[in-house]
């Protein structure tokens, strides 16, 4: 029975009651989200995982992507990347690789973590065609099932499916054009297939058989954003819209098919915008969990990408975003190597944090470390702060001799001047 039917049932399961401890709610609180849909648990029944909840009411998530490039295909490389991002806090991990071969780096990946692990199966189909037949428009339908299947028997737990390109949203997209092109690989992909082969996208045509292949496996489906602008010039327009819509209507059926299900959103987006896609996005889909990657605020910060995506994450989770994909000082540049997905991932759980003060009320942690400081209690300030080590690391590199203060202001320093001098304690 899936996690859906035994929902619908009034079972609380195993999975339910350890996201229920993990997020301080009561399990019968996560039952019904599940049987709502407007909650997940990506389960799998192929390995032991930690289980994650994502979705209304429970913590904003960060996901962490890796995988190798078709330039630099290094599978110790993309272990270690994964264990850093498990050890920043990362709660989900995407593999992404789009070189070497694919099973492999992910079987090795996924042996090396205990995180839901999420991938996109059409990236491994069409670049496989590529290698076979020479171009990624020569792929054959069923490869796209057939990836499918062979990564959900691997035990990934999500999969983004770009479900929501079809021939009416690859027409918006051309009447209303782009500054910025279209920035998804897979919605590339596809909509280069669907042009040339001039047919309707399997994974929107044949989606009934698509949710049975999720269903046999238990994988939850996260509608992939394929028509992702590239630009903020861009954001919210005419196809981004549609297949927003597509999606939201296709969520509505897995759900009702028993399949769990999330919506992707956009990546590029000015603050003015944020929250009308959160909002329009969580309408049309009846509260399904949404992922964005960010979204990116600016696109003139190359190399502090990571700085602008948790402005606008940080905004967009306050607003009602469920699921934040990370991104990392190299976006736009290069493949992220380890200490990147470390920023990367440490930046996105500030940003999830900014979020959650808002949307759950959760500022317990802000308040003690206010006292922490004021006190001048530095160990209770590790143990609050986000990344303890890092926090340490600083202080101790350029330490005071002589005084509980810091080198900033020294002698002068403004908690030791107050305590001298008057009582403020709360
Ligand atoms: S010295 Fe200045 S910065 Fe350092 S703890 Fe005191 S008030 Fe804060």
């Amino acid at each position: 029975m899936s996690l859906i039917e035994e929902a619908n049932k009034g079972n609380i399961t195993d999975e339910m009651k350890e996201v229920a401890a993990v997020e301080g709610v009561e399990p019968d609180f996560v039952r019904r989200g599940i049987a709502a849909g407007r909650i997940v648990i990506p389960v799998t029944p192929y390995r032991e995982i930690r289980h994650c909840g994502i979705g209304k009411g429970l913590t904003t998530k960060v996901n962490a992507s890796i995988g190798t490039s078709s330039d630099i295909v290094d599978i110790s490389l993309e272990i270690e990347k994964a264990k850093a991002a498990e050890a920043a806090g990362a709660d989900t991990l995407m593999e992404l690789s789009t070189g070497g071969n694919f099973l492999d780096i992910r079987k090795q990946v996924i042996d090396a973590t205990s995180l839901s692990v999420g991938c996109v199966p059409l990236y491994q189909a069409f670049i496989e065609a590529a290698r076979k037949y020479g171009s990624v428009v020569d792929m054959k339908e069923d490869e796209l099932f057939k990836a499918t299947v062979d990564q959900a028997k691997l035990g990934t737990n999500f999969m983004a499916i770009h479900t929501g390109i079809n021939l009416f949203t690859v027409e918006r997209l051309k009447n209303h054009g782009r500054y910025g092109g279209l920035c998804s690989r897979g919605g590339a992909f596809m909509t280069a297939w669907m042009i040339h082969n001039e047919k309707e996208n399997p994974l929107y045509s044949e989606f009934d058989y698509l949710l049975e292949i999720m269903k046999e496996h238990e994988v939850t489906l996260s509608t992939g954003n394929g028509m992702r602008a590239g630009a903020v010039h861009d954001a919210t327009d005419r196809a981004q819209i549609q297949e927003l819509v597509i999606n939201s209507e296709l969520a509505d059926k897995a759900h009702e098919a028993g399949v769990q299900a999330i919506v992707e959103g956009p990546g590029h987006v000015p603050i003015d915008e944020i929250k009308t896609n959160v909002t329009l996005m969580k309408r049309m889909s009846g509260d399904k969990p949404f992922y964005m990657l960010g979204p990116l605020v600016t696109d003139i910060a190359p190399g502090y990408d990571h700085i602008v995506t948790a402005i606008g994450a940080s905004i967009s989770s306050a607003a009602g975003c469920d699921f934040l994909c990370y991104v990392t000082p190299a976006e736009h540049l290069a493949l992220p190597n380890v200490e990147d997905v470390r920023t990367g991932v440490i930046t996105s759980r500030i940003a999830a944090h900014i979020g959650d003060m808002v949307k759950l009320g959760k500022r317990d942690q802000d308040l003690a470390m206010g006292r922490a400081r004021r006190d001048l209690d530095w160990e209770k300030m590790y143990s609050l702060a986000i990344d303890p080590e890092h926090a340490k690391y600083i202080r101790d590199s350029r330490a005071p001799d002589d005084t509980d203060a810091c080198t900033m202001c020294g002698d002068f320093c403004a908690h030791k001047i107050v305590r001298e001098n008057l009582n403020l304690a709360k």
